[in-house]
């Protein structure tokens, strides 16, 4: 009826609930359904009852009594009077619970290893095809890797199947922890495994760097004893790599790739990883090399400081910029455009330059005591990621109080790709060390994604015209009218302009003529170590 009370139902209804037929009738949907079931119920009783429509959905009921659960495909009609009023509904509905329970196992053999539970070959295929067109709309990277056991066919021939199978899903198991919501794991055949990682950076090296960190992750989970019915067993695994990027938005062609980096892998000896791509493989050895060196190099302090002056219009030095020096006993002397970009993507760049950062105010310190150094400024390159990190504001001050200096002598350069994201956030950690009386010069001025609107908002204090524009400002009148453009800028904002990579006397001339007035560079002076700089202006100024 109206007031949605039972006026017949069968035998089945009654057994599914629990309660006979006639305690059914006269009562409501609340007095034998879970509170989530009578509600949907009573929704669609309404449809029925008051629009008149026809309902028909599938539903999955949960009753009071048993809690029990069930699929059922349900139909319910208005009843109407001979006036054609709606005086009550008939519901019929009919258990597919078995039915369903048929369709998911069907699924699941279709979808799912049996052995693993992990997606099998068939939908990793497909989630690899949609992950690739993804890519090609959103221009996320992704990466396929490939795990591959070494020397699996032993244990299987040597211990028998049952042995191996267990391996299988200890290694399912562990290959499964520490994924990424976006990670995507499956069992492509016998002991080869995939795992697909999806919106990797849009930047091609940072994702390479990304894919190598979570295949030796995933090595590193490997490597450790299996239990196999009570005994110990210790396994490898070679693994290949392939970006998306590789594949050119084709699923074979990113597999094919993945096998060939596999076997690369294989032929180089067990627990090793290949990327597809040679020249990336060649560009991960390259970085593997730096890193660890480099790793080594920051625990022992032996990464060194040399200072390049820069000057006025007068010829006097008014301050020093700090760069960083590295001599390694294998890898010789490396540029420091060679391995900041790795300290960047690999983290290191946060230790590496929180110690430039002490070594430069414990040099303030010192040279408060120096006439011939007291009061010149020491400029500081600071990474993007070693800004954003979250203790360095809060790290500097305490560096400048515990060292006692004037930080108005310590310069920070930055870089416009430090302003590409979170520009909101970077403004206010430049303010709050700008009300430290710290000062920022964006160096490399020119090269970025010069936004003039974002110049008057960040607490500024000088501009470093890049070195390119000064290399050609002779020969190219593009170059010229760059830098005169950087000039007038400054004027206008009232920021201090320094021109640098200042080679020869010609240039400096004519940056004179164009009304720059401080400069740095090779025509002024090279970097060297702090303490030649230190015997230089500290004896021949007193
Ligand atoms: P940068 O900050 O633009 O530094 C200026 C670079 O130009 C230095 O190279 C310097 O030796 C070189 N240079 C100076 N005058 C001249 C010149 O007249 N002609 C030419 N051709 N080059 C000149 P360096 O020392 O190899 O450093 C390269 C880059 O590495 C730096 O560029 C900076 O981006 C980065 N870097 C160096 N030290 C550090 C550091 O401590 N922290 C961070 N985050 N980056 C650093
Ligand atoms: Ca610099
Ligand atoms: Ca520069």
């Amino acid at each position: 009826g109206r007031d949605l009370r039972y006026q017949y139902v069968n035998r089945k209804v009654a057994d599914y609930v629990g309660v006979p037929a006639e305690k059914i009738i006269g009562g409501q949907d609340e007095q034998f359904f879970d509170p989530q079931t009578a509600e949907r119920l009573h929704e669609n009783d309404r449809r029925v009852l008051e629009h008149g429509e026809r309902v028909a959905r599938e539903e999955v009921n949960r009753t009071l009594a048993g809690g029990e659960t069930r699929s059922f495909l349900s139909v319910k009609i208005p009843l109407r009077d001979t006036r054609g009023e709606i005086y009550a509904l008939c519901g019929i509905s009919t258990d597919i619970t078995e039915h369903r329970e048929i369709q998911n196992e069907l699924h699941r053999l279709a979808f799912y290893d049996p052995l693993t539970t992990l997606p099998n070959r068939r939908l990793m295929l497909d989630r690899l095809s949609h992950a690739l067109a993804s890519h090609a709309e959103t221009g996320f990277e992704g990466a396929l890797l490939i795990v591959d056991l070494d020397n699996f066919k032993t244990l299987n021939d040597s211990q028998g199947h049952e042995r191996g199978d267990q391996l299988l899903r200890q290694v399912g198991e562990r290959l499964g922890e520490g994924l990424r919501p976006t990670d995507t794991l499956g069992r492509l055949g016998a002991d080869e495994f995939l795992l697909m990682l999806e919106d990797l950076s849009l930047d091609t090296e940072r994702a390479m760097v990304q894919a190598r960190d979570t295949a030796e992750a995933v090595l590193t989970r490997l490597d450790g004893p299996f239990d196999l019915d009570g005994a110990s067993y210790v396994t490898t695994a070679s693994i290949g790599v392939a970006l998306f990027s590789d594949a050119r938005g084709d699923v074979d062609t990113l597999l094919k790739g993945v096998d060939l980096a596999l076997s690369s892998a294989k032929s180089a000896g067990r627990q090793s990883l290949r990327f597809f791509n040679q020249q990336m493989q060649v560009e991960i050895n390259r970085r593997t090399r730096i890193e660890a060196a480099l790793r080594r190099a920051i625990n022992e302090d032996r990464i060194e400081l040399h200072l390049q002056p820069q000057f006025d219009l007068q010829s006097r030095i008014i301050g020093l910029e700090a760069l960083a020096r590295w001599q390694d006993a294998e890898l010789g002397q490396v540029s420091p455009a060679d391995f900041i970009p790795v300290a960047e993507l690999s983290g290191l760049i946060v230790p590496l330059g929180q110690r430039i950062l002490e070594r430069s105010c414990e040099l303030l310190r010192k040279w408060q005591q120096m006439p011939g150094l007291r009061g010149l400024s020491l400029a500081v390159n600071i990474s993007p990621e070693q800004f954003r990190h979250p203790g360095f504001v809060d790290d500097l001050r305490d560096l400048i109080s515990r060292e006692g200096i004037d930080p108005g002598l310590l310069e920070l350069e930055i870089t416009e790709s430090l302003l590409i994201d979170d520009l909101e956030n970077t403004i206010s950690r430049m303010e709050q060390l700008r009300e430290l009386g710290i000062r920022f010069s964006l160096d490399d001025f020119g090269t970025g994604y010069a936004s003039l609107g974002y110049l008057k908002r960040l607490p500024l204090y000088q501009l470093k015209i890049d070195q390119s524009f000064v290399s050609d400002l002779l020969t190219d009148s593009n170059d010229a009218a760059i830098v005169r453009t950087i000039i007038a800028l400054g004027d206008s904002l009232d920021l201090r302009v320094l021109a640098e990579g200042v080679e020869q006397e010609a240039q400096f001339l004519r940056l004179d003529e164009m009304g720059c007035k401080l400069f740095q560079g090779f025509h002024f002076g090279r970097p060297k170590p702090v303490d030649e700089w230190e015997r230089l202006l500290g004896e021949g100024m007193d």
